[in-house]
């Protein structure tokens, strides 16, 4: 295993959507490779670290979970600050976490970097029987919100890892594009105070090369 200095990118994320869909479950199948079908101690977590390879790139990615905020629409701008990449949930079973992606869209467009990513996710895939929203469903909103899209289980593991592949290729890109226009909005990798000063420098200064 490479020590915590030694990798290519630091990204923060952030894991966005109502209270319900997921969200921590997700976070711990990803980092933990585990769901326990109870999270409710899990207020407090802030931030759950996984380090992957893309491209012969190693990435640290930095994941934030809302640890329960979400439920009384409290969080701050600060939580946005720097993040380069969101997955935004819904529940496929719970059509109100469906209407509610607008809304969460519209707020990371209004917070975060104007070249954040997205991904949209519409998670418990596997209660088909109980399913609420189509696939179709959701692909056509995330055609009008310009997202990429994928139906995923926490649960049972089903395109979780796929999700957050994407989101970094998409990073990748948008950071490969900025830079060769010359636009130097790319968030600074320290983000509240020094959480992440042991990026190395070059992973602001130079350009993705996946
Ligand atoms: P959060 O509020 O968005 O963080 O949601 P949680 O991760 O706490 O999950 C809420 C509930 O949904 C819990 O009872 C989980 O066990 C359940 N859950 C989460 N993901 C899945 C999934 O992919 N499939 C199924 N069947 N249940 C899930
Ligand atoms: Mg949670």
């Amino acid at each position: 295993m490479a020590d915590d200095q030694e990798f290519d990118y630091m990204f923060k994320l952030l894991i966005i959507g109502n209270s319900g869909v997921g969200k921590t479950s997700f976070l711990f199948r990803y980092c933990d490779s585990s769901f326990t079908g109870n999270y409710q101690t899990t207020v407090g977590i802030d931030f759950k670290v996984k380090t992957v390879v893309r491209n012969d790139r190693l990435f640290k990615l930095q994941i934030w979970d809302t640890a329960g905020q979400e439920r009384y629409r409290t969080i701050t701008t600060a939580y946005y600050r720097g993040a380069m990449g969101f997955v935004l949930m819904y529940d496929i079973t719970k059509t109100e976490s469906f209407v509610a992606v607008q809304d969460w869209s519209t707020q990371v467009k209004s917070y975060s970097w104007d070249n954040a990513q997205v991904v949209l996710v519409g998670n418990k895939c596997d209660l088909e029987k109980k399913r609420a929203i189509t696939r179709e469903q959701g692909e056509q909103l995330a055609n009008q919100l310009g997202f990429p899209f994928f139906e995923t289980s926490a649960r049972l593991g089903d395109n979780v890892s796929e999700t957050f592949n994407k989101l970094v290729d998409l990073i990748c890109e948008a950071m490969s594009k900025s830079l060769d226009s010359g636009d130097p909005t790319i968030p600074r990798q320290s983000v509240e105070g020094d959480m992440l000063t042991e990026t190395p420098p070059q992973a602001a200064e130079s350009g993705c090369k996946c």
